[in-house]
């Protein structure tokens, strides 16, 4: 057995496994920190993951127990039940208005298989793969983890975290990429892409003749006009592969489920990768998914209800003082915090108010450099405790404004 274990550790890795993280922090040191604090018994509040506070409701878990004692329980359709991509299909086709049949749409274990699947489907060894900074944690290593190399196109705070045509524009004509992935409603900024934003997005695209992956999973969270997809506008369809989740949308996170959407090529390719990496998700689950769907958008904004409420908390709280300044809180469950006036960077003020206060919320540069000297709060726990911890989290920064004056 020892001689097993030694003979393993010098057995070599791959380079494309190892390097997933690029070598550097993950950007979770401070959510494993808190998590180590809890675990010794310390009481914290944690404002960090993108995480409902409610579970899946008991109807979907009880058509997912229906279909589970009613016999769907072997290999299921390995691109998604045709009642799946039909729900899905129509979903897309009632929100953006472009024509989705199911010939569009492969049902994946969630959207970060989606994200993998998609940037699988578009990119070869050795090529580049643009993304926004501030970005979602995995971006960079779901691109590392295809072969391909990552590269950061900054979002600036000052314009509300919407990207520029033109940076986009330089950073192809800088490395060659042939994607680039946004995120609308964007995790980590809370930014929802205006429509002249997309069109600028979709411009560089096309005059760049680059993929665009849109990563959608927060469609269901828009706090004020509609989401747009940027499949919908011109010519872009044929080159926007969309992907979409049941995590977000109807607080099922741990079932796993979610979809890409493109060109029918491109589905057919994924169908291949599906049978040769995951052979499809749970039929029961794809039903429960079938089920949730099947309730409308009235689901969609009761699960969304309390993320609305608490972003109207957050603004009338930062009305009442003037040291934490937010960007535009458009979407998605989080408030982009700009704590400069601190004089603390995000990391370092995430750090003191975790041991200050017991209060846990995420460091702007575990997203990237655009998010420096601001922090993310997952607006996710009930409301008089997040009112509370908001109250505090200000008091805090005002005295350490104060303490700098
Ligand atoms: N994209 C973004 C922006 C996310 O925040 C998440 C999850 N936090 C995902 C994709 C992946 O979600 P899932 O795999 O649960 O669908």
């Amino acid at each position: 057995m020892r001689a097993k274990t030694a003979s393993l550790a010098v057995m070599k890795l791959s380079h494309r496994l190892t390097n997933i993280t690029g070598g550097r922090s993950d950007g979770w040191d401070l959510f494993f920190r808190a998590r180590a604090m809890i675990e010794a018994g310390a009481q914290i509040t944690e404002l960090t993951i993108g995480e409902h506070d409610i579970s899946t409701s008991t109807d979907i878990l009880d058509a997912m127990s229906a279909a589970a004692k009613g016999g769907h329980t072997g290999y299921a359709a390995i691109p998604g039940t045709t009642a799946l991509r039909k729900a899905v299909a129509a979903r897309i086709t009632a929100q953006s208005g472009v024509a989705t049949s199911i010939d569009n749409i492969t049902i994946t274990p969630g959207g970060q298989s989606a994200l993998f699947a998609s940037h699988h489907a578009v990119l070869d060894e050795g090529d580049t793969a643009l993304y926004i900074d501030p970005y979602y944690a995995t971006y960079p290593g779901t691109i590392r983890a295809v072969g391909a190399r990552p590269l950061a196109v900054p979002a600036d705070s000052a314009k509300g975290f919407q990207p520029r045509g033109a940076d986009i524009a330089a950073a192809v004509k800088a490395s060659g990429a042939k994607s680039l992935l946004i995120n609308t409603p964007n995790n980590p900024t809370g930014a929802v892409y205006s429509k002249p934003t997309l069109q600028d997005i979709a411009k560089a695209c096309i005059d760049n003749d680059l993929w665009l992956i849109s990563d959608e999973v927060y469609d269901s969270q828009i706090w004020e006009g509609a989401h747009l997809s940027p499949r919908a506008l011109p010519d872009m369809a044929d080159r926007t592969l969309l992907v979409g989740s049941m995590s977000k949308s109807h607080a099922m996170t741990g079932s796993r489920v979610g979809w890409v959407c493109g060109p029918e090529q491109v589905i057919d390719n994924l169908i291949t990768l599906s049978t040769h990496t995951t052979y499809g998700v749970p039929g029961f689950i794809q039903d429960a998914a079938t089920y949730a769907l099947s309730m409308g958008h009235s689901l969609e904004e009761q699960v969304a209800a309390p993320f609305r409420r608490r972003r109207l908390i957050t603004q009338d709280l930062l009305t009442q003082q003037n040291v934490v300044r937010a960007a535009p809180i458009q979407g998605a469950m989080y408030a982009m915090l700009d704590v400069r006036a601190t004089g603390l960077s995000g990391e370092a003020f995430a750090n003191a108010l975790l041991d200050s206060e017991q209060i846990a919320v995420m460091p702007g540069e575990s997203f990237g450099q655009a998010a420096a000297g601001h922090i993310r709060v997952a607006m996710t726990i009930e409301d008089n405790a997040y009112i509370n911890a908001i109250k505090r989290l200000l008091a805090f920064a005002a005295q350490l404004a104060s303490d700098k004056a």
